[in-house]
């Protein structure tokens, strides 16, 4: 007969799930009974062939938890991790399967390879219960075997899993998240660790930076013992990080550990255990129960985001309006200062109209990001997303890209920053490149403008149907960037719901400053110098001193015919205005910007636009707002507010309305704006920066296209 190969697996579990009854089923009398090494805890081991494996099994101690507060626990670890059994079985009482599965939690942190044994089903089944082992399985990327041992069931299937396993090695490793605060301060120890060379022996990393926050004495003192003096620094990271989470969170790290750990169980039950809500009813579970009802979870939802968005632009509405009145300030200050010409109007267009226009969404900032850190300390955002779950997964996204996404109606570019909070990095992607077809606050003046001018009787309707049209497109492309460069079927994972807690103020305020200092940082900095060059562009080259000159002579007429009392001094005003409007207008139409658009033309042309609506194109690159003052200096309107019936006069006169609502359309589909833009490479990369402003940019064109093209033959 063939000489099998040997395998050794270790029972673990519980008290009482019924670990010996499999040991005896696995191995029947061939057992030995002794002790641990130097410990006075009971060791049975025994053997089983199986297909030509002979299997060595191993009764490890019972326990409820991998710490290090026990005898049992210890020597349960430390049998795992040095002796290294080829699979771990977890034997699970699955009538009790919240208890249970923190143990098997705290076995996946350890990166074992493990088999879950769900035992005691029968009495599962009795009650009614209905238990989804493949989904559960599937979420923790762990064979799950079902096993009744008082009845001697399941041996069998329990060994084959565990040859698979030997057989396979396949490496899914599960984390257990445990809150941005917790997180960031296991990269901190993670780092110290890595740079003091610290031995961490067979132990995981990240494992070992969690047993420090947890203060496990067992790998305080290993890691002393081993590490000299050098554990000094070690132990100075992890005083600061476990001050600064008790700090902010009010609990210490082992606590909000231990929640972390039950909001994983927690999430992964909430989809695959029909019966959810476990014996013990608290208080989270009691609001869960309202808040992620199957019927009342998404309208409870809706109105929460509904408040918010009340909350951050009714609320902004009025520092908004502080901040606009300090830079107007600011620009006649530096008009009356500064003498007329290029300095003054680098300053006063360039600077102050460029970084001011990012600056002056800070208070929005502020406040979405204020409400943003409180549901997501309190604990809600992750309800939010399992409640979005199961819609959003209709489109190929995940629950929490709901999130950004609604965000990225009042503001893509806290939108871009707010898609952090999904882990995986493809879903992070794909969120981000849809986001910016929610229609922004900024492209609204060019909708009311444009919509005003072209449809007044139904100027609302069209509008809507341009924000319609930009969530169908997100759709859309969400799934076909699904479907090409995002390709990959979307791993299940578990969604921690962690229990509720009420959060800090110095917490929140904390989370929102961290954030909205970043914006603030590239105001100033990059934003700063595209404003400069977007100024240049629209400035040089000037006109010539004779087009000048012909103004001047102009000016002069008028001002004698005020003087010998033909006009008023209302109309001189009047008229000077509308030739300092048609200055304007002819120096940006010489200028960079001006040519770049009358030179781009053609290729707009089967749009339907001309240079001029280019150019407002190109200047809406800057933000898209400012399209709106584009075309009132172009059609030499003074104020450009989107207001003036003289602009919409002027465009109806222009255009046909095909051509405006296209306009419209074009405005909504490409890029958002620069500041977006900055921020998008900084969320992610130069690459997928340029890839959302090719496809943004080749998306509009091809859609207006269409649209122009097959409309055209209507009219
Ligand atoms: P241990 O503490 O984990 O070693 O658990 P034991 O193997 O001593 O089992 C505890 C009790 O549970 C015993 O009375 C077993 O007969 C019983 N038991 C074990 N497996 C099952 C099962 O699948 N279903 C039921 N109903 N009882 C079981
Ligand atoms: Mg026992």
């Amino acid at each position: 007969m063939m000489i099998g190969k040997e395998i050794t697996i270790a029972l673990s579990g519980n008290p009482n799930s019924g670990k010996t009854t499999i040991f005896n089923n696995l191995t029947g009398l061939r057992q030995h009974v002794g002790n641990y090494p130097g410990v006075t805890v009971e060791k049975k081991t025994g053997e089983t062939k199986y297909k030509g494996y002979k299997v060595n099994v191993v009764d490890l101690p019972g326990t409820y938890s991998l710490t290090a507060y026990s005898l049992e626990e210890i020597v349960a670890r430390n049998f795992i991790v040095n002796e290294k059994p080829d699979v771990v079985v977890d034997i699970v009482d699955s009538s009790n399967l919240e208890r249970n599965l923190y143990l098997a939690v705290q076995l996946m942190e350890l990166n074992t390879p493990l088999i879950l044994a769900f035992n005691m089903t029968d009495i599962v089944k009795k009650s009614g219960k209905k238990i989804d082992i493949s989904l559960l399985s599937e979420l923790f990327g762990i064979p799950i075997v079902e096993t009744v041992g008082s009845r001697g069931l399941g041996s069998d299937k329990l060994l084959e899993a565990v040859i698979k396993v030997v057989s396979s090695r396949k490496e899914k490793k599960v984390e257990v998240k445990y809150g941005e605060e917790v997180e960031n301060e296991i990269v901190k120890i993670i780092s110290v660790l890595k740079k003091e060379k610290i031995p961490t022996f067979e132990f995981d990393v990240r494992w070992i930076a969690v047993k420090l926050l947890e203060q496990d004495r067992d790998i305080i003192d290993t890691l002393k013992k081993t590490s000299g003096p050098k554990y000094s620094k070690v132990e100075e990271v992890t005083a600061g990080a476990i001050g600064h989470i008790t700090s902010i969170l009010r609990d210490t790290p082992e606590i909000i550990i231990a929640d972390g750990r039950y909001g994983f169980i927690n999430g992964a039950l909430r989809e695959a255990y029909e019966e959810a809500s476990l014996k013990k009813v608290d208080i989270s579970e009691k609001i869960d129960r309202v808040l992620t009802n199957r019927i009342m979870g998404i309208p409870i939802f809706a109105l929460i985001i509904w408040l918010m968005f009340q909350f951050v632009f009714t609320l902004g509405k009025y520092p908004m309006g502080w901040i606009e009145l300090g830079f107007g300030k600011l620009s006649v200050l530096i008009t009356e200062i500064v003498p007329q010409g290029l300095i003054r109007s680098l300053l006063v267009d360039g600077v102050i109209g460029g970084v001011g226009g990012v600056i002056i969404f800070t208070p929005n900032i502020i406040l979405l990001f204020f409400a943003i850190a409180l549901l997501e300390d309190s604990g809600y955002m992750a309800r939010a997303a399992f409640v979005m779950d199961r819609i959003m997964h209709k489109i190929g996204l995940h629950g929490k890209s709901f999130i950004p996404m609604i965000i990225g109606f009042g503001c893509t570019v806290p939108a871009y920053m707010g898609s952090r909070i999904l882990e995986n990095r493809r879903d992070r992607l794909v969120t981000m490149h849809i986001n910016t077809f929610m229609s922004c606050g900024a492209r609204l003046p060019v909708y009311i403008l444009f919509a005003g001018a072209f449809f007044p009787a139904i100027a609302g309707n069209v509008i809507f149907s341009i924000y319609l049209i930009g969530v169908v497109m997100a759709v859309i492309m969400a799934r076909v960037l699904r479907a090409t460069r995002f390709k990959g079927e979307s791993e299940p994972f578990v969604m921690e719901l962690p229990a509720y807690r009420i959060p800090t103020l110095k917490g929140i305020l904390i989370h929102t400053w961290e954030r909205t200092w970043m914006y603030i940082k590239k105001a100033g900095t990059v934003i700063l110098a595209i404003s400069i060059l977007m100024w240049m562009l629209f400035t040089f080259p000037m006109v010539g001193n004779n087009y000048s000159q012909d103004y001047k002579g102009k000016v002069n007429e008028i001002e004698q015919s005020y003087q010998s009392g033909e006009i008023t001094e209302r109309e001189l005003d009047e008229s000077i205005a509308v030739i300092e409007a048609k200055m304007a207008g002819e120096r940006l139409a010489y200028s960079a910007a001006g040519r770049m658009g009358r030179f781009l033309e053609p290729v707009f042309r089967p749009l339907g636009f001309d240079w001029k609506m280019v150019v407002a194109t190109i200047s809406g690159i800057a933000a898209k707002e400012v399209v709106v003052s584009t075309m009132g200096t172009l059609y030499s309107i003074q104020e450009a507010d989107g207001q003036s019936d003289s602009l919409k006069t002027a465009l109806y006169k222009h255009y046909h309305p095909l051509v405006g609502y296209n306009f419209m359309l074009f405005t909504l589909l490409y890029f958002p704006c620069m500041a977006g833009m900055v921020i998008f490479r900084k969320e992610a990369g130069t690459k997928e920066m340029l890839f959302q402003i090719g496809y943004t940019f080749l998306l509009a064109w091809a859609i207006s296209f269409l649209v122009f093209q097959i409309g055209r033959l209507f009219i």
